[in-house]
């Protein structure tokens, strides 16, 4: 039957196409429903990838600006077209989400257009056509979170997809939330001349990452032309008849102030998505929070429902959506298939990056875990010497009696690459020496994870 399936996914974002792709691989008949006119979800059209696409192209405006005379490159002062970067970034969407079309292709997986939802165990409604499904996947992801009284306008109060299709940069932009994504966008606009101010309910930015990863980071922002509002709550914003009026409060109550911006951009989080599968009619169970609840093995309490992705509890990653969808497609198939919730990496994309994995020390302090920390800073290292990169550090904590490396914390010139080789190490469960005995290559900013690594019981060579 052309409509009969052994699995439907509803929803194309990672945690669904990759869960797609690794099912037909082990041998079964796969559709995913995507209401989207492309494929790749949140990630690929308004989430990581035209983040990074903008960070990258700005960061390379800021350094042609700022560092390139320094290196004896002499050029005119950079002028932004900021039309053709736009463009460059929605060629970034173009060529990812067109890759994922070819890759359903290639595993003979149908795209199923329109939106889905769940008519009983076993049928997915698309308009007029009802699939069957052996199994179906809930991977619907996740929504921005809406703060009560600001209306998001996309023009000038604007969530995070607004903030990557502005057509001028903003005098001031204010930023609602210093989590990684209003960080990320706060520091794309600010690198091509915006004012950015950053409101934060919390007494401190990107709440969970290790404390003297964020106090570092925060002074790092500062020196880059960030202001930070700590404390505060956004209780109004107002249209004017240009620019708008933002009233701030202090969090725990006190006098407000108005501040002027040109652009708002609400970026307090992101709430799971389930609008429209009509989980009531089947009786899926969710929490309080909205997120579809599942067990281990990601089953909802429905026979033959599961979920992946944003659309469960845990944090709101893709690679995390991904590792959820790759296990759970191999269990449907028969096969061994698990996530280590406990190695899995978060990196803020900012210039320095900021990249962590496993705990923090506040972490391993509250659960009465005895650890040794071991600290190396870039200014100590040759190759951020050497291209004045030197901002950050790497610090690796480990259990006081076995050495098992528990955490790693980095900030730095690409540190959500050299993070990885922290989770191959905790993955494999090494100890500090492990990595201390371990011959990096040289110049590499690589390095200062060995010397973080020998300072956690030793003495690193390099200070
Ligand atoms: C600005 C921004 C930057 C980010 N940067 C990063 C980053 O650098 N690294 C990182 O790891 N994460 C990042 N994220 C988070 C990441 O995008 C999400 O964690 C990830 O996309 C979640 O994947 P998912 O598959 O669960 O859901 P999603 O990617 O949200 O995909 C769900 C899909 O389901 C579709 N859908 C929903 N309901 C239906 C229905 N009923 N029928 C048919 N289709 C439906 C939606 O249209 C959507 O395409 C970022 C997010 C944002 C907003």
């Amino acid at each position: 039957m052309a409509d009969a399936f052994d699995l439907v996914v509803i929803g194309a974002g990672p945690g669904g196409y990759e869960c797609a792709i690794k099912a037909a691989q082990l041998g079964l008949k796969v559709a995913v429903v995507e209401k989207r006119d492309r494929l790749g979800g949140t990630c690929l059209n308004v989430g990581c990838i035209p983040s990074k696409a903008m960070l990258h192209a700005s960061e390379l405006f800021h350094e042609a600006g700022e560092s390139f005379e320094g290196m004896g490159i002499e050029v005119p002062k950079p002028k932004l077209n900021l039309r053709q970067m736009l463009a460059f970034k929605d060629e970034a969407i173009d060529g990812n989400t067109k890759g994922i079309e070819f890759l359903f292709k290639k595993n003979k997986i149908e795209w199923v257009k329109g939106e889905g939802s769940i008519a009983a165990p076993g049928k997915v409604k698309v308009g007029g056509r009802t699939l069957e499904a052996k199994n179906i996947v809930i991977a619907t992801g996740s929504d921005v979170a809406r703060l009560p009284g600001v209306e998001i306008d996309e023009k000038t109060v604007v969530s995070s997809t607004g903030a990557l299709e502005l057509d001028k940069v903003p005098g001031k932009l204010l930023v609602i939330g210093g989590g990684v994504i209003g960080l990320e966008l706060g520091s794309v606009w600010g690198r091509l001349g915006a004012e950015v101010t950053v409101v934060e309910y919390l007494d401190n930015i990107l709440p969970g990452m290790d404390g003297e990863v964020v106090k570092n980071f925060t002074r790092i922002l500062k020196k880059q032309g960030f202001s930070f509002k700590l404390g505060a709550k956004v209780t109004k914003v107002e249209k004017q008849k240009s620019g708008l009026k933002v009233t701030v409060e202090p969090a725990k109550g006190g006098d407000a102030e108005v501040l002027d911006a040109d652009v708002v951009l609400v970026s307090i989080g992101r709430v799971a998505y389930t609008g429209g599968l009509g989980l009531d009619k089947v009786g899926v169970k969710t929490d309080k929070r909205g997120r579809i609840e599942v067990d281990a093995s990601f089953k909802t309490n429905v026979d033959g429902i599961y979920a992946v992705g944003d659309v469960i509890a845990g944090p709101m990653l893709a690679h995390k959506a991904m590792e959820e969808g790759v296990a759970l497609a191999e269990q449907l198939a028969g096969h061994y298939g698990a996530v280590n919730y406990d190695v899995i990496p978060g990196v803020v994309y900012t210039s320095p990056e900021v990249a962590s994995v496993g705990r923090t020390e506040e972490q391993l302090k509250e659960a009465g875990i005895e650890y040794n920390a071991g600290k190396f800073p870039f200014t100590a290292n040759g190759r951020a010497k050497a291209n004045k990169t030197t901002d950050g550090f790497v610090k690796i904590l480990a259990d006081k009696k076995t050495d098992r490396i528990l955490g790693v914390h980095i900030i730095g010139v690409g540190a959500g690459e050299l993070i990885a080789q922290a989770v191959v190490a905790m993955e494999f469960s090494s100890s500090s020496e492990d990595i201390a005995r371990m011959c990096i290559a040289h110049p590499t900013m690589s390095e200062a994870v060995k010397e973080a690594a020998l300072s956690v019981t030793g003495l690193p060579i390099h200070m």
